[in-house]
């Protein structure tokens, strides 16, 4: 090709240039499309860009074989262009040779076209690779926004189980700020979410003991559930009777259960969950006067009973099948004026509207007056009874019927258990402020698995039929309810077979309880 004088200026300007030239013609087909074109000029950065060699002179078809099926564009655009004179700019990607190229292109003269092009491969694949990247992104988003879908509607579907529970519901976090409230417990205590939320639990929970005393808040459960140490966690069920104060400052009795909320070995708050007991303190109360009010019907003809029995067997002349029948009347009428008796004593202690009266008494004389009444039965069994350890006094303020109830019924229990020729051992010794009374018996003991229950009404071990077959399970319920109410505890330690030993621990100070009659306890 001729470019005339300036042709080699021409030349060095084409070949230093960066980027890929081509100066093609083109070629049309008979019905005028443009159907090929030939290189007449590449400068030398052409080979470097398409890898295409010795392309001048050369057609497109021959040079890059099924460029006509992959780029049918290019032959578009060239073809306008070399007609038009109007350059064009694109890009487009060469599949015959696996790049893409930016290509400009002019027309100088008719037929004819100049193409530069850079060679763009490398930009596109980091385009690709953003691209990537971003649906990546996105996915990644939508992942997202399915999950914060999931959480809220869990957490929906736990605020709706928590809004249907019947049990109040209150959380704090762990400066004791609330940060839920169920409807429940808006409902039970009168506050709304609004007033509840971020205020401290003791501003909306008011509690007062039986007596309309407040409870303070550094006593309370939810206090201790936040000061929890990990290696403590504890959950604390309130048995005794305590009431939450409503808005409009009238009360309710409640039950709760308080515990801490833990993560990764952080308290980072506590839940206190309550209901409103009124229903179930009524029902108590009607059960107590029931069972007391049958109590006392049924004393009445028993003691009947009991007295014809014994004016027959002293006047009558009786064969002796008769007397043993009769025998066996009486002793049948004992139980069950015995039980009636413990029921008694039940429904007294269970009843919390009975007093509590504390008076000094010396326990070592009222231990001594109990031993008596149980030597003989210690006599009949050939059991040595001892009251081995103890002061010479000790006086206690207490409740001489209720202590008198625990020490009559361990010690016959002791006695009851221990087979003939066995030991049982009375102590008492004086503690820092309090007294403690043991008994120990060398009797059949109480299976370990058994345990337990023992002190739960009508428990009785599977070993105690055999040696008192008439036993009811209630006497250490009521002897273990006697020492709550006077501050203090009984526990045992025992070993099936070796022997028993019954502690009772009891300050030397008992609480008094105020009532609208004094809580008696009758002898087993
Ligand atoms: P009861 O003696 O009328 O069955 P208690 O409530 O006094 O009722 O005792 C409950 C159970 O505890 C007894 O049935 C017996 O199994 C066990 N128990 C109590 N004291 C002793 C003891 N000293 N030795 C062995 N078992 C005992």
């Amino acid at each position: 090709m001729k470019l005339g004088l300036s042709e080699i200026d021409y030349r060095s300007l084409f070949d230093n240039m960066i980027d890929g030239l081509a100066y093609c013609k083109m070629i049309f087909d008979a019905d005028g499309l443009p159907a090929d074109f030939i290189y007449i000029t590449v400068n030398e950065n052409f080979e470097k860009l398409t890898g295409l060699k010795e392309a001048e002179g050369k057609k497109v078809t021959e040079l890059i074989p099924g460029i006509r099926a992959s780029n049918s564009e290019l032959f578009e655009i060239y073809g306008k262009v070399s007609l038009t004179g109007k350059p064009e700019k694109f890009e487009t990607y060469v599949q015959p040779l696996g790049r893409w190229f930016s290509i400009s292109v002019y027309s100088p003269k008719k037929n004819f076209f100049v193409a530069v092009f850079q060679n763009i491969t490398d930009r596109k694949e980091i385009e690709k690779d953003l691209e990537s990247a971003k649906t990546a992104a996105r996915n990644v988003l939508k992942d997202l926004e399915i999950e914060k879908k999931k959480i809220a509607e869990t957490s929906a579907k736990e605020e709706a189980i928590l809004a249907g529970i019947a049990d109040g519901c209150i959380a704090v976090n762990e400066k004791g700020e609330i940060i839920l409230i169920n409807q429940t417990a808006q409902k039970m205590l009168g506050y709304t979410q609004e007033e509840s939320i971020g205020k401290l639990w003791h501003e909306i929970l008011h509690r007062e003991d039986e007596s309309g005393n407040p409870i303070s808040p550094e006593k309370g459960a939810i206090r201790a559930a936040l000061s929890t140490t990990t290696t403590t966690t504890t959950t604390t069920t309130t048995t005794t009777s305590s009431f939450y104060l409503r808005k409009d400052r009238t009360k309710f009795p409640i039950s709760r259960t308080v515990s801490p909320i833990i993560l990764e070995g952080k308290v980072i708050g506590a839940v206190n969950i309550f209901r409103d007991i009124t229903r179930e303190k009524e029902i108590d109360r009607e059960k107590s006067e029931f069972v007391s009010l049958a109590s006392h019907q049924l004393r009445t003809p028993l003691t009947g009973i009991e007295w014809t029995i014994e004016l027959f067997s002293k006047k009558e002349k009786l064969t002796e099948e008769g007397r043993k029948y009769l025998d066996y009347i009486h002793y049948s009428a004992v139980r069950l004026s015995n039980l009636i008796k413990l029921l008694l004593n039940v429904s007294r202690i269970e009843s919390s509207s009975m007093s509590v009266v504390s008076k000094p008494l010396d326990l070592v004389e009222l231990i001594n007056e109990n031993m008596r009444e149980h030597q003989a039965l210690c006599d009949r069994g050939k059991i040595s009874f001892i009251f081995s350890k103890h002061p010479q006094k000790l006086i206690a303020t207490t409740d001489k019927n209720l202590i008198g109830y625990i020490i009559q019924n361990l010690v016959s229990n002791a006695i009851n258990y221990t087979p003939t020729g066995g030991k049982v051992e009375m102590l008492l010794e004086e503690k820092k402020d309090s007294l403690q009374f043991r008994v120990q018996d060398t009797g059949i003991g109480i299976p370990k698995k058994e345990q337990e229950h023992i002190f739960k009404k009508f428990a009785r071990a599977s070993n105690a039929s055999i040696v008192k077959p008439d036993g009811t399970g209630l006497g250490l319920y009521i002897a273990s309810e006697a020492a709550k109410l006077l501050g203090g505890k009984i526990w045992f330690e025992s070993d099936e077979g070796k022997g028993s030993t019954f502690f009772v621990q009891l300050p030397l100070m008992s609480p008094d309880r105020a009532g609208n009659k004094e809580l008696v306890l009758e002898p087993k």
